[in-house]
């Protein structure tokens, strides 16, 4: 991951993290940061395999918990592209359709975490215990 002005990653990783604990079902992949030069455009992904997904460089400093927050939705939002297969990704009209889809996904899977994430509290939930033998 690149750091070009030395800032932290730590909020990315840290939100790296829930997502892979809170989201099982899809692969998060690793991501670049990146300065998209567009403070509305939080990250994007390539369609080619060879490409990871990128994050803009507004992550790469200290984020209050409703940033942290916000870079979870977009880690979600970009791992949810990311999940389709790559020769899906490009024509506008399968990203208009997978947008308008991905937005209600990312709305789905990112609510259950938002008070949680929003009181400062960004530990993995325990996972459920496991069925006891009679
Ligand atoms: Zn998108």
């Amino acid at each position: 991951m690149s750091d070009p002005f030395g800032l932290t990653a730590e909020y990315i990783e840290k939100m790296r993290k829930f997502a892979k604990c809170t989201q099982p079902d899809i692969d998060i992949p690793d991501f670049e940061v990146v300065s998209t030069g567009n403070p509305a455009l939080r990250g994007y992904t390539y369609p080619y395999p060879y490409l990871v997904p990128r994050l803009s460089d507004i992550y790469m400093k200290e984020l209050s918990p409703s940033e942290q927050f916000d870079l979870y939705g977009t880690i979600v939002h970009e791992s949810v592209h990311y999940n389709f297969p790559w020769y899906q990704r490009g024509s506008s009209e399968y990203l208009n359709k997978v947008h308008r889809n991905n937005n209600e996904m990312v709305r789905k899977r990112t609510q259950p975490w938002e008070r949680k994430i929003k009181s400062g509290d960004t530990k993995c939930p325990e996972p459920p215990p496991p069925p006891q033998c009679p």
